[in-house]
């Protein structure tokens, strides 16, 4: 099927809003085998906006998924744009406005009137529920054939009312189906990953495959027609990567430390120093997580280092913050405060400034203690700040996950 997706918000223009919702409505909609014919992003307003439906329609796709501009405010005007595009007539819903009423009583708040244009809907077209928010969706035929679909811009609300309604209209509408596995993978370059892999790769597949490298990894998407086909490659992958593919899909490699500590009935505390609180917060990011992560020691200064943590002093002078000797302190110390299974640690020059010669911009120290001992790894990671902390994050969260793996 083919699609084109309008974003609609002076805030996607001005670049204060990055356009988050196309990129995943066509990640999306690949994925089942959608052609993406067009991104548009026009301003709230309505002459550009029926420009641009106008333009899409033109091509004439099996469908035009639209976002954002249904909220309560003035300069939210595509639900009214859309009905006089669509040549429709609307009625007030009073059961809706009733609902939306009583939730903003709960709240201790009275709704105010600006929130009446949620209520409308249209006399020739659908409504689309949106269980998270007040914004309800639209959905129009056109001449017969083509689909509108309308959805607000929030994208946890987008992506719940695409996931709800679009998503499975489509998958009953498409003509041709696709099947599609994306094995993320951490650790390798994109090119060691592709020598180790030349054999299936450039075998008789029928897949087609897609790499996407990023600061956490590289991706390998595989689609086909065919499901088997699809598995058969990815076995074959499976087979000789092993353990460097973290996970399928959506997941994100703390989902999978989590999961693999809850499995494995481990705990787990952090020391961080360079990555200022990343860890424990991409660890967090996870449902569940409170069960295996007892806490984190956002050590920075070396006062903190010792004062709080307990790094002895002596250690710090002799070493210096970013050291061997300092990040198997403490992990150690970390573990034992918290009294877990594990004690992650980090410390590190993440520049821009406080680079040596010796201890260059990148350098970073990562420990992990157990029981048993506590060993320390040393990366060079030499890129600027933010890469480096979330490099160093990731590098920690996979040593996590392999060392749970063979517990
Ligand atoms: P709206 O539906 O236009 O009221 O937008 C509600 C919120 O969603 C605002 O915070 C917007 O910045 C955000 N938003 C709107 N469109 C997009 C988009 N295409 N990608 C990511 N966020 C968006
Ligand atoms: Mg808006």
């Amino acid at each position: 099927m083919k699609i084109s997706i309008l974003c609609i918000g002076n805030e996607l223009l001005s670049g204060k809003t990055l356009n988050t919702n196309a990129s995943w409505i066509s990640r999306k909609l690949s994925d089942i085998g959608c052609d993406i014919l067009e991104h548009l992003v026009v301003p709230d307003k309505k002459e550009t906006i029926i420009t641009g439906l106008e333009h899409l329609t033109i091509k004439n796709p099996g469908c035009v998924i639209i976002t954002g501009g249904l909220g309560p405010t003035d300069d939210d005007i595509t639900r009214p744009t859309i009905f006089e595009y669509v040549g429709t007539d609307s009625r007030f819903d009073e059961d809706y406005w009733t609902l939306l009423s009583e939730k903003f009583q709960k709240l201790g708040m009275s709704i105010p009137a600006s929130n009446r244009n949620q209520a409308l809907v249209p006399i020739n077209g659908e409504v689309i529920e949106n269980p998270g928010g007040s914004a309800r969706g639209l959905k129009f035929l056109l001449n017969g054939e083509e689909m509108l679909f309308v959805l607000p811009g929030v994208p946890s609300e987008m992506k719940d009312m695409m996931n709800a309604s679009v998503i499975p209209w489509i998958k009953e509408n498409v003509k041709t189906s696709t099947s599609t596995r994306t094995l993320r993978t951490t650790g390798i370059p994109e090119s060691a990953l592709i020598e180790e892999i030349v054999e299936p790769i450039s075998s008789n597949h029928g897949c087609n495959i897609g790499y996407y490298p990023s600061l956490y990894g590289v991706d390998i998407r595989i689609s086909s027609g065919f499901q088997d086909k699809v598995n058969e490659l990815s076995n074959k992958l499976y087979n000789i990567l092993g353990h460097k593919i973290y996970c399928e899909g959506e997941y994100d490699i703390e989902n999978v430390v989590v999961k693999n500590a809850i499995d494995k009935d481990k705990t787990i505390a952090l020391a961080e120093s360079c990555t200022g609180g990343l860890i424990g917060d991409r660890i967090t990011d996870t449902g569940g997580s409170s069960k295996v992560f007892k806490g984190s020691m956002v050590v920075y200064s070396n006062k903190a280092k010792i004062d709080l943590l307990g790094v002895n002093k002596n250690t710090l002078d002799s070493f210096g913050a970013v050291s061997e000797e300092v990040a198997k302190e403490m992990a150690n110390k970390v573990r034992k405060t918290f009294l877990t299974d594990y004690g992650l640690s980090v410390t590190g020059v993440a520049g821009p400034g406080g680079g040596t010669e010796n201890k260059p911009v990148g350098l970073v120290y990562i420990g992990l203690s157990d029981e048993n001992k506590t060993e320390v790894r040393r990366f060079n990671f030499s890129s600027d700040r933010k890469k480096n902390k979330l490099k160093t994050s990731q590098v920690a969260l996979d040593w996590l996950r392999l060392t749970l793996i063979n517990e």
